[in-house]
């Protein structure tokens, strides 16, 4: 906000200057021999573009004064960094700002602008202006979209991904006679494993039977743990986007071959990872 009112300010003057016949500055101090108006106009254009940045948390902020500083609300930047309790934010951490009111969408296999609009429904016409984008088509698979205004349902809901291709070795449920509270995913000693959601590393450590653990915070009561590492590429307090490397397949803790053994919480019990994954 701070930045736009200087902006503003400096085009302001600018018109002053030039209606009363001052002469402004030499005229190509920009960059590329620009003209200044048109440098000046450039960045008035450019500071009402909604930005997605990533910001560090300083002591004293809270969510609501950086919501207030960057023109946004608590909803967008909880929705966007998967934050459960807008309280839980520490100096130090950082987390992404978007500069308007709406969401970030990660685009799925075969997704158009008219598809996403649909789906928050918002106008294809803001999304497209929001991300310069000229037209309806099919968009990459995996890009971020602004979405001005958009708003999914706060139902909780968090989507699910495989955490590495491997075979099922262990499904979740009743094992010789143990209840196996996880699925089993083998694979060979050192094969990287993924966030299997975006979120926030809760623990990255040795415990117990897990031996070197992940553990990952989705927000909404929602969970995740990756087992028996044999290293780690993350470490507490981290977020991670969904697909991103976190550990490498080991044989740490309980294990009698390589392999990742996954877990999924929901409001601290575990469930069936396979009823969250596609
Ligand atoms: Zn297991």
């Amino acid at each position: 906000m701070r930045s736009k009112g200087r902006v503003v300010a400096a085009f302001l003057l600018f018109l002053g200057a030039v209606l009363l016949g001052i002469p402004v500055g030499a005229a190509s101090e920009g960059g590329a021999g620009l003209p200044l108006y048109l440098v000046q106009l450039q960045e008035y254009a450019a500071a009402r573009e909604p930005r997605l940045f990533t910001y560090q948390i300083r002591p004293g902020d809270t969510l609501y004064s950086i919501a207030l500083e960057f023109g946004t609300d608590i909803e967008t930047l909880a929705g966007l960094n998967n934050i459960g309790n807008p309280h839980l934010i520490f100096a130090g951490e950082t987390i992404e700002v978007l500069t308007l009111v709406g969401s970030v969408h990660r685009v799925a296999e075969g997704e158009t602008v008219e598809k996403i609009a649909e789906l928050y429904g918002v106008e294809a016409e803001a999304i497209l202006e929001a991300n310069r984008l000229s037209g309806d088509r099919l968009l990459p698979r995996g890009e971020r979209i602004i979405v001005p205004g958009g708003r999914l349902s706060r139902s909780g809901t968090v989507v699910f991904s495989w955490p590495l291709q491997g075979r099922l070795t262990s499904g979740y449920g009743w094992r010789n006679g143990k209840f196996h509270y996880g699925i089993d995913i083998g694979a060979p000693h050192g094969t990287p494993f993924y966030a299997a959601a975006d979120g926030r590393v809760s623990k990255a450590q040795y415990w117990g039977s897990y031996g070197l653990m992940v553990e990952l915070d989705h927000g909404y009561g929602w969970s995740s743990r990756y087992g028996h590492a044999s290293k780690l590429a993350v470490t507490p307090g981290q977020r991670v986007s969904s697909g991103q490397v976190i550990g490498y397949i080991g044989v740490t803790g309980n294990t009698t071959g390589p392999h990742l053994h996954f877990e999924i919480l929901k409001d601290g019990q575990k469930i069936n990872p396979q009823s969250q994954l596609p």
